[in-house]
């Protein structure tokens, strides 16, 4: 008998825009070949909101998305607008969580507004897509690529977002293959 492959649920958090999500949702499945749920959404947890940063602890947040998954093989991806924090960070952008099998992806640095530009969903939502693949890529066991390319390489700037592509590179694209 075949394994059923483990799905990818994701979960909006917070006020977050729903469109978006949704877009990301039907994308995320194609590019690791599994089905992939939506929850209806969940609020910013407030034990995670760190007043004296005006930040939400990523960790725990990756805690309780656990709660949400229906076996221990799901995947759990809340996207939320509010920005991010690990302590040894000044912010994230996405942050996962092996343990858990959980991620999270802020779209608050991903936003052009946060530049003090014009909004640009164009702009914003590949960045999006990006973030998410690379944070899931690690929730099946991938390390950071070196490839500046690879939607799998290390980036905290706009910059490095921008210029890599969507998609993994040959050495990624293997290793994943190997763990799904
Ligand atoms: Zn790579």
């Amino acid at each position: 008998m075949a394994l059923l492959k483990s799905k990818i649920v994701v979960v909006p958090l917070g006020e977050v825009d729903f469109v978006m999500v949704n877009r990301l949702a039907s994308a995320l499945g194609p590019a690791f070949t599994r089905s992939v749920d939506i929850l209806k959404g969940m609020k910013m947890p407030k034990e995670a909101y760190n007043v004296i940063r005006n930040q939400y602890y990523a960790q725990v947040i990756a805690t309780k998305l656990e709660r949400t998954k229906a076996n221990p093989r799901e995947k759990v991806i809340a996207i939320c607008e509010e920005d991010l924090y690990v302590p040894e960070e000044a912010y994230i952008i996405g942050w996962d969580d092996a343990v858990t099998g959980s991620a999270v992806i802020s779209l608050y640095r991903l936003r052009q507004e946060f530049y003090g530009l014009p909004e640009d969903d164009s702009k914003v939502y590949p960045r999006l897509l990006k973030e998410t693949i690379h944070r899931t890529g690690h929730l099946f066991d991938l390390g950071e690529c070196r490839n500046a390319k690879c939607v799998n390489y290390f980036s905290q700037m706009m910059l490095d977002i921008d210029n890599k592509s969507d998609r993994f590179c040959d050495i990624c694209r293997r290793a994943l293959t190997r763990q799904i």
